[in-house]
């Protein structure tokens, strides 16, 4: 008889991205002429159609962490989830004051789909981003 059960696909993944994130270094640290973020994301069912929620709020450099990642909206999600990391990476080396585009999660849509069906759900996300010294 077991006594232990191992976690689920899902459940593993979101605590290793967590512990990743946890591990990175923070906003601040890594972009240090980034003075300011505002990050505004609205989530979409795959074919676009159906918005879920709208987030929008400032991110303090200082404290936020450089694996810049959102959890998918579907609870059944395996593996998916967003980050923005490289997208936020490439606005500053830029220094560009807003950068706006769309991910699809890559996850699974649910744990009886894996390697069969991807989540596909869409996130569409603007960074408002100002600068230290002009
Ligand atoms: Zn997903």
């Amino acid at each position: 008889m077991m006594y232990r059960r191992k976690l689920s696909a899902r459940v593993e993944h979101r605590q290793q991205e967590a512990e990743r994130s946890r591990a990175s270094a923070s906003l601040a640290e890594k972009f240090p002429q980034l003075k300011s973020l505002t990050v505004e994301l609205s989530y979409f069912s795959p074919d676009g159609g159906s918005r879920g929620s709208q987030i929008k709020y400032t991110v303090n450099p200082a404290h936020a962490k450089s694996v810049f990642r959102f959890d998918c909206q579907n609870h059944e999600c395996v593996r998916g989830d967003f980050d923005l990391s490289m997208a936020l990476a490439q606005a500053v080396a830029a220094r560009r004051g807003t950068a706006t585009g769309e991910v699809c999660c890559q996850g699974w849509l649910s744990k009886t789909t894996i390697d069969s069906v991807h989540c596909r759900n869409l996130l569409r996300y603007k960074l408002s981003l100002e600068y230290t010294g002009g």
